[in-house]
């Protein structure tokens, strides 16, 4: 049988469910920003799977230690250790200057770890009376898909028949510090955001923020928690977006290019007073903290840092965002971005000019229907940079 663009997403689309919407695009070999389909036809990545290939497609280095730990061991369970595993620990652990790590799988279930974290450290060491724990999350945020994640979604689309939702949720508007203050009651266990909204739009709060929300929550003893699962490890222009503001949170949730794009792998890290809650038995995963995904998240790491993708990150942003303010289009609402993570929010759907993006060679994907992403993996060469640049000033100039 003969692979094609036709019959792959013929077949994909005969067997799948339906809850994806893709371009018409398949992708069956990519090396650093570039993917190939199967008639030989080149495009530029700039989506990055959602910020989870930061170190680029098949980065060498991770793609080794793939190699290597998968000829030792590739999983244990956790009803045994693993030799990987506490070397994944130590590198989160200095990365975030936390005690403590729990490792999953995808973002989604970090997320979920979290929510679990934050509600018996309610409990019991906050003093909340049993099943009155409140958490406080922000409209337009995205925590992933499970049921814990939907139920903190503002969006409609996200829950709709999929109820009933978790209670215990209070929704605020993003960057509202009057909100924050109003929605804490002495039962609220945790505030979780995103310090820069990806699924949203590339959505930033004001400068100050951050930092003045992580103040408010210390004083009321409500735990301040960034889920960091793409805004993290480089993509924003700093290793955390949290950074910007030079504030640490109480809880990191990473995930996304914590695997360097090989292997899922995710967690939570926080100090002892926290994650100390979980005991044997309380929580747990068959492949969470498996060691093919430590092997690969510690070179995936190591990646970020020997390479300076941070700071290549924040040049190339500003050189990036910088160009793309420069065009003059009426459909144009707003430009906006930090590092490699940058929105282009248009005044009409975006999925018509990512389509013209794909006949140019460069792959993007919309978000929240008008809003263009730009998230090239942050290996890009300064000359592919500008090769993009060039085609993406020709679809959106008038
Ligand atoms: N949290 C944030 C901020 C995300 O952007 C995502 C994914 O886009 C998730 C959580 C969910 O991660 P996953 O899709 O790996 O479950």
């Amino acid at each position: 049988e003969t692979k094609n663009t036709e019959t792959v997403i013929s077949k994909t689309e005969q067997y799948g469910a339906q809850n994806y919407h893709p371009l018409p695009i398949v992708i069956s070999v990519a090396e650093g920003v570039w993917v190939t389909d199967p008639e030989n036809n080149r495009y530029m990545d700039m989506l990055s799977a959602y910020s989870a290939v930061n170190q680029g497609h098949r980065h060498p280095k991770i793609i080794q230690a793939l190699k290597d730990q998968a000829d030792k061991v590739t999983l244990t369970s956790r009803a045994f250790h693993n030799d990987q595993l506490g070397d994944f620990y130590e590198k989160v652990s200095s990365l975030t200057k936390k005690d403590m790590v729990l490792p999953m799988n995808t973002g989604a279930e970090a997320v979920e770890t979290a929510i679990k974290a934050v509600r018996r450290w309610a409990y019991d060491v906050k003093g909340v009376a049993d099943n009155q724990a409140e958490i406080i999350v922000c409209e337009g945020n995205f925590h992933g898909r499970t049921m814990t994640a939907v139920s903190m979604s503002s969006d409609p689309d996200y829950q709709r028949g999929f109820g009933p939702m978790l209670p215990g949720i209070k929704v605020i508007p993003y960057g509202d510090l009057d909100a924050l203050k109003a929605a804490i009651t002495p039962n609220t266990a945790a505030f979780i955001l995103e310090p820069i909204q990806g699924e949203a739009g590339i959505v930033i709060p004001r400068e100050g923020f951050l930092k003045e929300a992580l103040d408010v929550c210390k004083s009321e003893n409500v735990l301040f928690v960034a889920d960091e699962i793409q805004s993290g490890l480089g993509r924003s222009g700093k290793m955390f977006a949290c950074d910007w503001e030079e504030i640490e949170p109480d809880m990191y949730i990473l995930g996304k290019a914590l695997g360097g794009g090989v292997m899922p792998i995710s967690c939570v890290a926080a100090n002892r007073e926290i994650l100390g809650v979980f005991n044997p038995g309380s929580h747990g995963s068959t492949f969470g903290g498996n060691p093919l995904s430590c092997a690969v998240s510690v070179a995936s790491v190591d990646v970020l840092v020997e390479e300076n993708l941070v700071e290549r990150s924040l040049k190339l942003g500003e050189y990036f965002l910088g160009e793309l303010k420069k065009i003059d289009n009426p459909v144009i609402k707003e430009v906006r971005g930090k590092g490699l993570f940058i929105g282009v929010e248009l005044n009409e759907p975006a999925r018509p000019y990512c389509e013209r993006l794909k006949e140019q060679g460069l792959l993007c994907k919309e978000t929240h229907e008008n809003v263009i992403r730009f998230a090239p993996p942050l290996i890009i060469s300064d000359e592919d940079l500008d090769w993009a640049i060039e085609r993406i000033k020709k679809v959106l100039s008038v």
